[in-house]
């Protein structure tokens, strides 16, 4: 984010409640016949929304208003993220979507003036789209250490090759930002990996396939792509900060990115939520007794308002507190958003599928597209147990403790 987001904070309310505007008249509408897709059918809409959004001022909330976005801060951004979660295709239509996101943060950040103009303008306008590619099929994804991903230098070139999977939305975009090992021998394992920007149109670079994922083979943006860099040759210009900062330039794109995410799956869960409060006072189970009266669904709706609260709570605090003091100085508050969200995400979804009953797993609703879709919550941006890990160890040091 831009440090001169300046959005007037007591404009924020009639901002707020232009995007709840636009996502219940023009997205909400469209947003399950999207879905069932194919994602490729709705391009030519989503331009359209696109230009809505742009001449209403609502594009790129999370932009400086110099680079054509609305300048809110992260906090600000926050609260929208949650509107727009609301549909699946919220993210999307306001070019604030993942990965995309994340790559606009570390190139305005980290970018040099000449991949700012080339890649990180067109990519703001919402006239490419980008993907990140750290995880590979061989090593453990959670301790990203681990890369066989080589980018060796050749003259005014880097030579890649290297096997990547989970590369989201690869399908389709114009660049990929690539985690690959550049100084082999370095004394730290964290300063060994560097990132480069990597045109896809590059010779070499091959998209292996669209990984199914849960009966769905994915396309376009919603692609989670294997895909193989081999005697990739790209300029030492495409170099993103400096060798071997790829792990810290990493750790900067993740934090404000789970704050993103987070925001995401409370509106998601506020959508759920309500799709199993309707369902619950209009299921009649007999004699005009709607399933509503049993106190096990009464459960299910306190324990989901609780969960979406605190959640929303948390994660508002951990944004305010990282908009003071940094990714890093949050890293604990980090770590407890990301598990402790993920879950609820997962038991209001579950929930509102139980209410649904048979009609729950179908896709005639929302909820399948959304039991499939964010399963990985528990996983990507670091799984449940390595958040948990993170953040009890960090509390057993003041203790004394030096688990590692
Ligand atoms: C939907 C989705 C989108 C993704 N998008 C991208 C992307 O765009 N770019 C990209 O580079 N990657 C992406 N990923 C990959 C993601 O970052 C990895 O899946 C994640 O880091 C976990 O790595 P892994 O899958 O290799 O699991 P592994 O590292 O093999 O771990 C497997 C399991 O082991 C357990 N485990 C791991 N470590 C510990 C520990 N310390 N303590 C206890 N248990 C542990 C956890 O239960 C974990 O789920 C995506 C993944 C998903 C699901």
């Amino acid at each position: 984010m831009h440090s001169s987001q300046n959005f007037p904070q007591e404009a924020l309310p009639t901002l707020l409640s232009s995007y709840h505007d636009f996502v219940k008249k023009r997205l909400l509408p469209i947003d399950l016949s999207v879905v069932r897709g194919p994602f490729g059918n709705f391009l030519p809409q989503l331009e359209s929304l696109r230009n809505e959004a742009r001449s209403e001022r609502l594009f790129a909330p999370h932009l400086s208003t110099e680079d054509g976005g609305v300048g809110l801060s992260l906090v600000q951004f926050a609260q929208v993220s949650e509107i727009l979660g609301q549909s699946p295709i919220g993210h999307y239509v306001f070019n604030c979507q993942a990965p995309d996101i994340g790559n606009m943060e570390l190139l305005q950040s980290f970018g040099s003036v000449v991949q700012k103009e080339t890649w990180l303008k067109p990519l703001q306008e919402g006239k490419i789209r980008s993907c990140f590619a750290m995880t590979e099929p061989e090593h453990a994804g959670s301790n990203p250490v681990h890369l066989s991903t080589v980018a060796v230098r050749e003259g005014d070139y880097f030579r890649i090759d290297g096997h990547k999977w989970f590369t989201t939305a690869a399908d389709g975009a114009a660049f990929a930002i690539v985690m690959a090992v550049t100084n082999p021998e370095a004394d730290s394992r964290y300063h060994r990996a560097s990132m480069i920007l990597v045109p896809l149109d590059t010779p070499g670079f091959e998209l292996i396939r669209n990984i199914p994922i849960m009966g769905e083979a994915g396309e376009n943006y919603l692609s989670h792509a294997e895909i193989k860099f081999e005697n990739c040759l790209v300029p030492v210009e495409n170099l993103i900060g400096a060798e071997g900062q790829g792990f810290a330039l990493a750790q900067e794109r993740l934090g404000p990115g789970r704050i993103h995410h987070c925001m995401r799956w409370i509106g998601i869960c506020e959508r759920a939520f309500d799709m199993m409060c309707q369902r619950a006072v209009t299921r009649q189970l007999d004699q005009g007794k709607p399933l509503a009266d049993k106190q096990t669904i009464q459960n299910w709706i306190a324990e989901s308002r609780a969960g979406i609260k605190a959640s929303r709570l948390m994660v508002l605090d951990t944004a305010e507190k990282m908009q003071q003091l940094g990714a890093r100085a949050v890293r604990e508050d980090i770590s407890t958003i990301k598990f402790f969200v993920a879950d609820v995400l997962m038991k209001v979804i579950d929930r509102a599928i139980q209410v649904h009953g048979a009609l729950g797993i179908t896709d005639d609703t929302l909820l399948s597209f959304w039991y499939r879709h964010e399963r990985g919550a528990r996983i990507y941006d670091g799984p449940d147990e390595v958040h948990k890990s993170a953040l009890a160890r960090s509390i057993l040091k003041s203790y004394g403790s030096d688990t590692r």
